[in-house]
């Protein structure tokens, strides 16, 4: 007979580890498990945001995170040049970090399996296993295992094949951007500063979306673009020409290689990304979801990894106290925990995307932007929210 956890972890990307990790702590018999065998890759920007560090400090990984690129602050072109710098907050770095998600993702797996959660990769889930109410009681895996569990935490990433096997009906429906990516040399010195470029067009259209250069050390950069699906001709973007395009737009002394150069070299990888909760309340009996199986990308910039570890680490808390204190039937605690946490700012992000998908309002929103005056009274009471204790 095969072994039974408290808890399974499904995914180990970013939200999976930080769940096995947190829920290991407790003593807690946990199993996490991927379909990969790592360091595997995933298709990102490779940024971390300041909270992002925060909450790899707090997992223990300071050390580590030294070895990383650092970064400084954001530099802006609306189209016209300017800087942001991560605010200043109680207790937070002010600064991000760019690293290799093969290098990121295989770190936090790891340290998941110091803390005692048993680590099986190459474990494909298939299925969840459900009871006869519908509760999910554990996973189904390709070749046919089957393995139990009091609860299961779905982190298993924007495909999320948990949730599309229970085809969940959502209360809220976020929106996904398409993102695209390539790592490559670039010839201009090593820069601390992660780059955005707002203006896109297609068409003539403003896109509700950016471009980004993030510097990662070593001479190389990552380059990449994403844009909503609220935009109604989202689906008539080929992401890798349009990659290319804005390749062809940065400065020829970089001597960047060209987009037929990086698909060859298979570097260039689209993903989706989704963003403002997608599976809400975000657990059902049996099961909680965490990072883009949530849809729990920030809206607007859509970091992804500072919210899939909070979510994975909030996930793992609160499914062994709930299994510990009830059953598995219910997880309100983790729904009332999401809900003050993002509520409120996802509500607003999601009325945010759908006004954006309109390219006269993205193009009037970005004029606004590149208007100094404006700019600099927004970004003034942003700062002085990040530094209240109601931060984003
Ligand atoms: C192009 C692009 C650029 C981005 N850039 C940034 C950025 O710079 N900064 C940032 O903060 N965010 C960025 N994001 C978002 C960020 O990558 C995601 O939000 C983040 O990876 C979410 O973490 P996760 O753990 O929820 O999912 P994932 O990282 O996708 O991990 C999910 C895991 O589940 C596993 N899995 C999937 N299916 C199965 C299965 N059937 N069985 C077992 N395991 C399975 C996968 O192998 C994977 O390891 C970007 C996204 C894209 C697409």
């Amino acid at each position: 007979m095969s072994k039974r956890y408290d808890l399974i972890v499904a995914g180990a990307g970013p939200a999976g580890s930080a769940a096995a990790w947190q829920a290991a702590q407790t003593g807690a018999n946990v199993l996490i498990l991927d379909k990969a065998e790592f360091p595997r890759d995933k298709p990102c920007g490779d940024g971390l945001t300041a909270r992002a560090v925060s909450y790899l400090q707090k997992m223990g990984l300071s050390r580590e995170l030294e070895k990383f690129h650092r970064v400084n602050g954001v530099l802006v072109h609306s189209p016209s040049d300017w800087e942001l710098s991560f605010p200043r907050r109680p207790g937070m770095p002010d600064y991000g970090l760019v690293v290799r998600r093969p290098v990121l993702d295989t770190l936090l797996l790891r340290h998941a399996g110091a803390a005692g959660a048993e680590v099986r990769e190459s474990a494909e889930v298939v299925a969840p296993l459900q009871d006869a109410t519908g509760r999910v009681t554990g996973v189904k895996l390709k070749g046919g295992e089957t393995i139990s569990a009091d609860a299961v935490i779905a982190a298993d990433g924007s495909y999320s094949p948990i949730k599309r096997a229970l085809n969940l009906d959502s209360e809220y429906n976020g929106y996904s951007a398409i993102a695209i990516r390539a790592e490559m040399a670039a010839n201009r010195p090593d820069s601390d500063m992660l780059e955005i470029y707002l203006q896109l067009l297609f068409r003539g259209d403003q896109l509700p979306g950016y471009g980004w250069i993030f510097p990662m050390g070593g001479g190389r950069v990552n380059i990449g673009l994403g844009y909503i699906n609220s935009y109604r001709n989202w689906q008539q973007i080929n992401a890798t020409s349009y990659l290319g395009e804005f390749l062809e737009s940065l400065p020829a002394d970089w001597e960047l290689p060209s987009i037929e150069e990086l698909k060859k070299s298979k570097e260039v990888r689209a993903w989706r990304l989704p963003m403002g909760f997608t599976a809400w309340p975000p657990w059902r009996p049996g099961v909680l979801f965490a990072g883009d199986a949530l849809g729990a990308g920030k809206p607007v910039s859509g970091a992804g990894i500072s919210k899939a570890l909070e979510s994975g680490m909030a996930a793992g808390e609160c499914a062994i106290a709930a299994l510990t204190n009830g059953g598995p039937d219910d997880f309100t605690n983790y729904e009332q925990r999401m809900q003050a946490a993002w509520g409120s700012e996802y509500r607003r992000g999601r009325m945010f995307h759908k006004l954006v998908g309109y390219p006269k309002v993205a193009a009037a929103g970005l004029r606004l932007l590149d208007n100094h005056t404006f700019r600099d009274r927004l970004l003034k009471s942003l700062y002085k929210k990040a530094q209240g204790p109601d931060h984003t």
